[in-house]
Formats: C-alpha cells, structure tokens, sequence
C-alpha cells in the first residue's frame, strides 16, 4: 500500500467503491441517494458484468429490503418464490417445505439482472460515477484520514487518483482491496471442503418446480432454477478435475444417475451453456475494517455456493455499510463503522455454519465414509421429518434467523 499515489489526475469524493458487483452497487446507489458523493471502479466492461451469470436464489428478506430502496421492481415482476427444496436418496424423496416453516421464500432470479438493474438505478436514474475497465487499481493511505484510490483509465491509459474519506472494498474475491492490508491487521481464515463442483448452465426448461439436491454415492447432483428457458446444474467433481472431461454425453448421463428417480418427472435435458469447476472453500477475513478501508461482500468472505448464501450476504454488508456511513455523514456518528465488521461478522458466521451443516447432508454420501453417510441421512430425516429442527433450519436457510 503507497502512502500516497504518484500524481495524476485527482477528483475528490466521499466514497471510493472498488467492485461493481451487488455489493458496491447498492452501496454506491444507497449512498447517492442519500446525498453522499462516490465513486465506482470496475475492471470490467458494463457489458461484461451485466451479462455473467452466477447466483440466483435471493433470500425474502433481501428483497424486501432492495424493495424499500426501490430497487426490486424487475425482481419482483421476473421472479418467481420458492418455497420448498427436495432431497433424493436412495430413491427416495424428502421435501423441505422452508416457507410454511419459516414464512419466507427465496426468489429466483439471475444474479446478472439483479446487477444490470442495479447499474442502471445508480447510474442511469441517480447520475452515479461508475469507471469501466479500469486496470492496476491501488489503495492508499488507508490509515489516514484522507485514503485515495489509483487507477489507470480504460479509454486513455491515464493515470487518475481519487482522494476520498472512506474506501469500500467490494471487489470479490480475486479483487485488490484485501491485498492492500498490512499482513498482521487481517486474518483470513479458511477452510477447505476438499471436493469441486461443476456449476453448469443448460439451455433447457426446469426440471422440477423446485430447487432438487441428488445425495448419491457418486456425488451430489443438483438442480435449481434460473427462467423457465435456463437451469442451473451442479455435479459433485474430484477436486482439480478440468470441464474439458465432461462432454455433453456424459453430463447428462451423471445427472440423471444423481437425480433421477422413479417417481418423478425425467429431466429436461438441453444444449450446455457453460461449465466451470469450482473448487469449494470457504473463507471470513477479520476484521473486516482497516483503517478508513471497509471489506464488503465476497472480498471479505466467500462462501461455497452450497446453501445459496454469497450474494445475500454481500447485499447484508452492503446495507449494513452504507447504514454506517450514513450515521457518519448524517449525523457525525462513527459508532456504526467503528462496529460495522463485529455487526457484519455475526451474520456471516452463522451463514457459514449453516453452509457447513448443509454440505455434511450433501456430502455425506458419497465421502466413502459409512459413518458420514449415516450422520447425513440421520440429518437429513430429522430436517423433513422433525418440526422444531425443521422450523430452525428453515430461519437459517432463508436468513431469517441468522444475526446471532
Ligand atoms: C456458480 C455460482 C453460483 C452461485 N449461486 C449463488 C446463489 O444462488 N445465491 C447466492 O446468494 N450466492 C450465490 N453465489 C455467490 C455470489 O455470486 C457471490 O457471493 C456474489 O457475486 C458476491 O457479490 P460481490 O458484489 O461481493 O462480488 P462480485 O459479484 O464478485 O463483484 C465484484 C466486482 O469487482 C470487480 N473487480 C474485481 N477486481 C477488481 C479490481 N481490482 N478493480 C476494480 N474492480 C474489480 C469484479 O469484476 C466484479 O464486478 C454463486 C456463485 C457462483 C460462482
């Protein structure tokens, strides 16, 4: 991290957000709302973000929040809730009924529209400064009272600084915000599941009204919903394995052996859209502050896309952060920052417990350890079949019960 950046040309804001991802967005889009001035960086093209898919399930208390900024017109006009997930093992089906437990659903929709939407309110509606395809961004001074932020401009090469009070730090997970904390002021703690999965996108109609979890001794296989022409399928792989081993032939064929069973409807089988292996880790970086620097959404924690928890826990950051620099700004108040990560950190915990307890079910069966695939299945009975478990499991599932 340079003390200060090298000259060039210098804009002052009061908020330098590096990532336009749903993090910095809303951020960016809150703030600007609320009168305070930012900026954006974003090392890709608006076309680029506003087309790549990943996530899809938004928990309801997500959504009610982006509606009270009004920000959920296309969500809640494209989407559609879902209130139960399946099971299948051995055969046999075990349906988690989540809303009429807990009262909330999820809503699906594509992580890419949620973001186009997101750009177009901050900087179409609001008039917010977004930076597209900017290269070698650097954070500096991020334990004075005035940070910058450097980068060199798409359109020119140009080398411009951005003199700020605060830098928000939404650049996902490969982004360079962390990186420009002193070693000893942050920890990343990891861990590990030791598997990969194949996130796969099919041009093909649902499969099944809901989202579908296949607990086989080969590998989960998994089905969730994108729009009524995409679907997202998830295959269990060894860690390191390379898309290029699944043809189209073999995709299908495992699918159908993880997730098919007697007495359901086949799959719906289509032409492959994408492949991409994901190597599954979890980690939480604490704290989440240094200095005038603030971490937000996967830059700060990245949680294995296992119970659908990533992107709402980026939007928690993001309205808990800008309901901090609010009070700072509105009403002088810091105690919101100075508790912003401890706040934050709470829920994330609890996200990544339930992303935890959930993968054990998931891969329980096919660890070639009868004792996990016994403890898996005992999970999952007492989920479906037990009310005070389920009722639990289905707050932490939808969110709603996660701030502890
Ligand atoms: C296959 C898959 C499925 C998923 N499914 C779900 C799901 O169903 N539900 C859920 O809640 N989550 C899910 N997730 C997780 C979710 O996508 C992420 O948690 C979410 O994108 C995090 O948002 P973010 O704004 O923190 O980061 P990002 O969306 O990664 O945005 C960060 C932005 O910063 C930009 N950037 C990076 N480096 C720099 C730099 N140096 N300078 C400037 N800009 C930079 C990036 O281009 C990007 O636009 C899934 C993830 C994957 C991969």
């Amino acid at each position: 991290m340079g003390r200060y950046p090298d000259a060039g040309r210098a804009v002052d804001t009061s908020v330098a957000i590096v990532g336009a991802g749903v993090a910095g967005l809303t951020i960016g889009r809150l703030l600007r709302t609320a009168g305070v001035d930012c900026v954006v960086l974003e090392a890709e093209s608006r076309e680029f973000i506003e087309q790549r898919p990943r996530a899809g399930f938004i928990e309801e208390w997500v959504v009610r929040a982006l509606e009270r900024h009004g920000l959920a017109d296309g969500l809640l006009a494209h989407s559609k809730p879902q209130s139960e997930c399946e099971f299948r093992l051995d055969g046999v089906r075990h349906v988690f009924r989540y809303a009429e437990l807990s009262g909330q659903h999820h809503y699906v929709y594509p992580q890419q529209l949620l973001v186009t939407d997101l750009v177009r309110a901050y900087a179409d509606d609001a008039g917010g400064c977004i930076r597209f395809g900017v290269t070698d961004v650097a954070l500096h001074g991020l334990d004075t009272e005035r940070p910058a932020v450097s980068y060199t401009a798409a359109e020119t090469g140009e080398r411009h600084v951005i003199r700020c009070d605060f830098v928000a730090g939404c650049d996902g997970a490969r982004g360079v915000s962390r990186q420009a904390v002193p070693e000893d002021a942050m920890q990343v703690i990891r861990h590990d599941l030791g598997i990969a999965w194949m996130a796969i996108l099919a041009q093909a109609p649902p499969s099944s009204a809901h989202a579908v979890f296949g607990l086989h001794r080969n590998g989960l296989g998994a089905f969730m919903h994108r729009s009524p022409e995409i679907s997202r399928y998830y295959l269990e792989v060894p860690p390191g394995d390379s898309p290029d081993n699944w043809p189209h032939e073999r995709v299908w064929r495992e699918l159908r052996e993880r997730l098919e069973v007697p007495d359901a409807r086949p799959l719906v089988e289509g032409e492959l859209l994408e492949k991409r292996v994901l190597d599954m880790h979890n980690y939480v970086v604490e704290p989440l502050s240094y200095g005038r620097l603030h971490l937000a959404g996967d830059s700060a924690h990245l949680l294995a896309p296992i119970g659908a928890k990533g992107m709402n826990s980026a939007l928690h950051d993001a309205f808990l952060l800008t309901d901090a620099l609010r009070a700072h700004y509105e009403h002088g108040d810091d105690s919101r920052l100075a508790g912003y990560s401890e706040d934050a950190l709470r829920r994330i915990w609890q996200y990544q417990e339930f992303n935890q307890w959930l993968s054990e079910v998931m891969h329980g069966p096919s660890s070639d350890d009868p004792f996990r695939a016994r403890v898996a299945a005992a999970r999952l009975r007492r989920m479906v079949g037990s009310e005070i478990s389920g009722t639990s499991l289905a707050g932490l599932y939808i969110g709603a019960d996660a701030d502890h």
